[in-house]
């Protein structure tokens, strides 16, 4: 009988899988595609030679993760490559706000009247990042967090809506930002602990910026493969499993899959019937004939740029999907540029790029227009650049993978309570009421993203039963 079975090969049962290898238990993982890596990978979508991103590419989660900086993942191939700027907001003027890795510098693309206040925001817990980081990466707690008390003040400032931060600021730049990096998890700007998530992304920027992959997001799960191989673990793909009788035996199954998907296999009948999924989005990879001309330089310079432009236009877009089901005409974009400073990416002066733009839940249209006349916005000729493009919306994110339900990238609506006590009001969330079956997608805390911390947590939970059981 095996220690440990892991149903789905995400960034998050990889690193469960990790975890319970290094301890010494006996795993198996088990995933539905052909090759690891559930949102974390790499294929040629478009043309040869341009390796895109086809889910996650920028990682401000993955390189300030504890749970991956405890793992040797460098040793497996993982290199993490910045671009000068971490991002960029740019604005309809020429001009951008950005994250730099200085603050200073950061501040100052706010402009004079918010500058202070933003490097009072973030000074007050930069210093402290490493462990508030591991703290609030591990809520809710099931002990005390190494340093309580700025965890506290990070709950203060973090729990009120983010509309209440952005009030702080005097001009707009700033909460513009602040409203894109809340949506990075779409979650409404009005909604409870919604500031929390803006500083995150912010401080995250500061303390390790918001690095791809060199060779592609893919490399985070090779490596997280890699390890787990040579820990002695199985890793069998092209395995859907639809029933938990499909599986070997063993002490514990872990779930890196949708809570409602659990339910089916595991037979825990209507126990997550109310876990809600969100908003999806409408993405395009693009094969690109030379490097994105915006008009504003530092977007030029930035890894990931978020166009908006204002807190206003990005809240609307965000209610349009997430409430009115309605795709948005303008739709706020999230958009990658990881050939600027990684050469693997595409063949000599051509470039990869994604965008995404958010749309309701299973919404079948098209959004490639309205995203490209965004985009056309800031950098004009942008559509001159296009050699291919890959489109994907809900169906077909869907139907990638089964975590997406209804094309939802955040595997459950992240908002309400949900934003926090995910898949259910427990505070013990990895586990379920089927004592040898646990979950560790990111449907449980901390939610959406690259950084396994699901997969860490959870493996905590299924040690402690395994070592008294
Ligand atoms: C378009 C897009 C852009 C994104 N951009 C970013 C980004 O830039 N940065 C970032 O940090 N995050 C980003 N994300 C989010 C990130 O990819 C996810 O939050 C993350 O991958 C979640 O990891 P996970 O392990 O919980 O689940 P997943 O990565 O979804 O992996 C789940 C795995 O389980 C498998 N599986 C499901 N059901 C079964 C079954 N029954 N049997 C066997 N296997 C099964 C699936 O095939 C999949 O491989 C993006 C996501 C999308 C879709």
């Amino acid at each position: 009988m095996l220690d440990v079975v892991v149903v789905g090969a995400g960034p998050n049962g990889l690193t469960a899988a990790a975890e319970l290898a290094r301890r010494g238990f006996s795993v198996a993982l088990f995933e539905a595609r052909a090759t690891v890596g559930g949102g974390a990978r790499t294929e040629e979508l478009t043309l040869p030679g341009f390796r895109h991103d086809p889910c996650s590419a920028a990682h401000p989660l993955g390189v300030n993760s504890p749970a991956f900086r405890s793992l040797p993942l460098e040793r497996y191939g993982l290199e993490w490559v910045h671009a000068d700027l971490p991002m960029a907001h740019p604005f309809p003027d020429g001009t951008a706000a950005f994250l730099a890795r200085s603050v200073g510098e950061s501040a100052a693309s706010f402009g004079p009247r918010d500058a202070g206040t933003y490097r009072r925001l973030v000074e007050r817990f930069l210093p402290r990042w490493d462990t508030l980081v591991g703290d609030f990466m591990t809520l809710p707690r099931t002990s005390l967090p190494r340093d309580p008390v700025t965890l506290a003040r990070f709950g203060i400032t973090g729990l009120p809506p983010s509309t209440w931060l952005m009030r702080r600021f005097r001009d707009e730049r700033a909460p513009a930002l602040f409203a894109g990096l809340v949506a990075h998890v779409i979650a409404p700007l009005g909604g409870f602990a919604t500031s929390a998530i803006g500083l995150v992304f912010a401080l995250a920027a500061h303390a390790r910026g918001w690095p791809f992959a060199r060779g592609g997001s893919q490399a985070i799960s090779d490596a997280l493969a890699g390890y787990v191989k040579d820990l002695g673990a199985e890793i069998h793909t092209d395995f859907e499993v639809k029933r938990l009788d499909d599986l070997p035996p063993a002490r514990a199954y872990v779930f890196d899959t949708a809570p409602t998907a659990l339910a089916r296999i595991a037979g825990l009948g209507r126990y997550y019937d109310r876990f809600r999924y969100g908003a999806s989005v409408f993405k395009v990879d693009y094969a690109l004939d030379g490097p994105v001309p915006w008009t504003a330089q530092e977007a030029r310079r930035a890894g990931t740029v978020q166009v908006g432009p204002y807190a206003a236009d990005i809240g609307a877009a965000l209610h349009s999907a997430s409430r009115d089901g309605r795709a948005p005409e303008a739709p706020f974009l999230i958009t990658t540029q990881p050939s600027l400073v990684d050469p693997t990416r595409a063949p000599e002066g051509k470039h990869t790029f994604w965008a995404y733009g958010h749309v309701p839940g299973g919404w079948d249209g098209d959004l490639t227009d309205a995203i490209e006349r965004q985009i056309e916005r800031f950098a004009p000729g942008f559509r001159d650049l296009v050699l291919a493009r890959a489109t994907a919306g809900p169906p077909q994110l869907a139907a990638r993978n089964a975590n997406y339900v209804d094309g939802d990238i955040a595997s459950g609506a992240v908002s309400g309570l949900q934003l926090l006590l995910r898949p259910k009001l427990s505070l013990s969330p990895y586990t379920t009421p089927h004592p040898a079956v646990f979950i560790c997608s990111s449907s449980s805390p901390p939610g959406p993203g690259v950084h396994g911390m699901s997969g860490h947590n959870a493996a905590k939970a299924v040690w402690r039963r395994l070592r008294t059981s």
